[in-house]
């Protein structure tokens, strides 16, 4: 039996006003790009996460959960995508020469995006027209969980194609969907970041304390570096540090903003 109440009516009315004003957002200049600095355990900024954000005269601010589901949905993300590939590229560019120097930069990559077949290709055209060899190094594309549901060899080649120009790979939100031995050791990642439902529960919950411990200590065995996300308070970070957990990104230390701030946050260090 399904309900088809008001409440739903306005939600399927809702998103698909949402989607008729995504399809514009880009030429209208209403997406925007952020930047979350990730920090060393000496709150020295070593990398940024890159976070979208769209800004609609009609809808206001649309938080990327509401607006990336549509966004992948109606393949809006391949375009979507490629400008925040773009727009991050020029980015790390500028700022290399202007003496920001970053470790790394992180950039979001939907499964749509990622698994359609002109990726790879979009992301070498794009990196040649705007990135050196050694800024390349410096980029690393965040997966989630999901992508390691689809065809693992497909998967394993687009990544080693990619790694090949020197490009890294993470997994976001690690812990939260198909978390599984057997593809932390197939798949060639560089890098995961451990979800911020986790670090919520750091300071009240012993087992999730000795579960990060366990996560950690797996992710040297695989020889990957680790991101906290969503770190709020000193006791998490702390035990974190303990830890060794290689980088830390969250409200406690900043949460994520423009351009212009970042590179404020950058001189005053
Ligand atoms: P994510 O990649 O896991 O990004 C981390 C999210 O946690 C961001 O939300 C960030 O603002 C938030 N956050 C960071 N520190 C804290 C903290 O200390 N406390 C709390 N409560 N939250 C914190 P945001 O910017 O709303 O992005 C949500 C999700 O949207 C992202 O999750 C990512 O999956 C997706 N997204 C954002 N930008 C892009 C993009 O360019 N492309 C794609 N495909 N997805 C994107
Ligand atoms: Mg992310
Ligand atoms: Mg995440």
């Amino acid at each position: 039996i399904v309900v088809f109440d008001q409440e739903v009516a306005e939600r399927v009315e809702k998103n698909l006003e949402m989607e008729r004003l995504l399809h514009n957002a880009l030429n209208n200049n209403e997406l925007l790009l952020n930047y979350q600095p990730q920090y060393n355990k000496h709150h020295k900024i070593e990398g940024c996460e890159v976070l979208l954000r769209w800004v609609n005269d009609e809808l206001g601010s649309v938080p990327p959960n509401s607006f990336i589901p549509i966004a992948e949905k109606t393949g809006l993300i391949l375009d979507i995508g490629n400008f925040v590939i773009k727009e991050s590229f020029k980015v790390l560019k500028d700022w290399n020469d202007r003496g920001i120097d970053l470790k790394k930069l992180s950039i979001n990559v939907s499964m749509r995006q990622f698994f359609y077949q002109g990726f790879t290709g979009d992301v070498e055209r794009l990196s040649q027209q705007y990135l050196t060899s050694e800024l390349c190094q410096k980029i690393v594309f965040e997966l989630t969980e999901s992508v390691m549901a689809e065809e693992l060899d497909t998967l394993v080649n687009i990544m080693n194609q990619l790694k090949k120009d020197g490009f890294s790979f993470s997994i976001d939100d690690f812990g939260t969907g198909y978390s599984s031995l057997g593809y932390l050791r197939k798949v060639p990642l560089d890098q995961i970041k451990i979800d911020r439902s986790f670090i919520e529960e750091l300071t009240v919950n012993a087992s999730d304390q000795s579960m990060i411990e366990m996560i950690l200590n797996l992710s040297k065995v695989f020889g990957l570096s680790v991101v906290a996300e969503g770190v709020e308070t000193q006791e998490q970070e702390d035990i974190l540090v303990k830890g060794n957990c290689d980088l830390f990104q969250g409200y406690l230390l900043s949460k994520p903003v423009d351009r212009e701030e970042f590179e404020a946050l950058y001189a005053a260090q």
